[in-house]
């Protein structure tokens, strides 16, 4: 009996699920009325591979809860991630765009040009005006406050000759040593990757400033005012330096009369 007993216990598994042949079922069936053992292992076994189905059953169903929420949470990162490309690609195109505006006519801008900055800040006011026709330039700054003019500086070149001026109050010096002051064509944006770079840290918006379309471009550090059509920078409110500075420009209207060597009767050489 002993030696059945093993045989049938081995064949049980199969038996349960319905892959023995009908001569063994007889068989088995027939070794479990007579022995207690086996029958027993035989109940348990049937209630174990019984259970397993609904084990199973709370498995996959789990599993396809847990396959939905991963596909929830795949569309969203790659929405975001849409959202994100597109925000920054934006911004990325339209920097590029400016630069590249500025960038086809910056031969045409740095040939022939008349300037105008001014830079406002809590205590003064710096004024400066640029001449330039490819040949030669000169350049007026006067700093002061509304209504007084405090410090006045020339600059002037022209083939191999620099004359710089200051006059401040009584005070009339010609020197070298006096910092060139000229304004030339403002071009903030840069290329592609800069631009990308740039567009994590920047916000883009489209405003009219003095009947012109422009782009603000907005940082923790600077609002820039950029003109659509040329690509130059027409305003910049820097709050790092608490200072506001407003570009004028013209472009292909100076003549050589325009600029005059300055008159320096009267200045000190040092
Ligand atoms: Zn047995």
């Amino acid at each position: 009996m002993k030696e059945n007993c093993k045989i049938v216990q081995d064949l049980l598994p199969n038996y349960i699920e319905n892959l023995t042949n009908e001569e063994t079922n007889n068989y088995i069936e027939k070794h479990l009325n007579n022995c207690e053992e086996c029958s027993k292992i035989y109940s348990s076994m049937k209630e174990n591979i019984k259970l397993e189905p609904i084990e199973m059953k709370k498995e996959v169903k789990y599993m396809k809860k847990f396959n939905k929420q991963i596909k929830v949470l795949k569309f969203l990162i790659i929405a975001i991630l849409i959202i994100f490309i597109f925000v920054i690609g934006r911004k990325t195109i339209i920097m590029t765009s400016l630069y590249n505006n500025a960038n086809e006519n910056l031969e045409r801008y740095l040939n022939n040009y008349h300037i105008t900055s001014t830079i406002y800040s809590k205590n003064e006011i710096i004024y400066t005006e640029t001449y330039c026709n490819g040949i030669a330039r000169i350049s007026f700054t006067k700093k002061g406050t509304i209504g007084e003019v405090e410090e006045e500086i020339t600059c002037y070149e022209r083939d191999n000759e620099k004359i710089n001026l200051l006059k401040s109050g009584n005070l009339k010096i010609k020197s070298d040593n006096i910092s060139d002051i000229h304004v030339t064509p403002q071009v903030y944006t840069s290329t592609f990757f800069s631009n990308l770079q740039n567009s994590f840290i920047i916000d883009i918006e489209s405003v009219t400033l003095n009947s012109k379309k422009c782009y603000v471009v907005k940082s923790k550090s600077y609002d820039r005012f950029i003109e659509k059509e040329t690509g130059l920078l027409l305003k910049e409110i820097d709050y790092a330096n608490a200072t506001v500075t407003d570009y004028c420009y013209e472009f292909g209207n100076v003549e050589d009369d325009d600029i005059i060597r300055p008159d320096t009767t009267g200045y000190i050489e040092q």
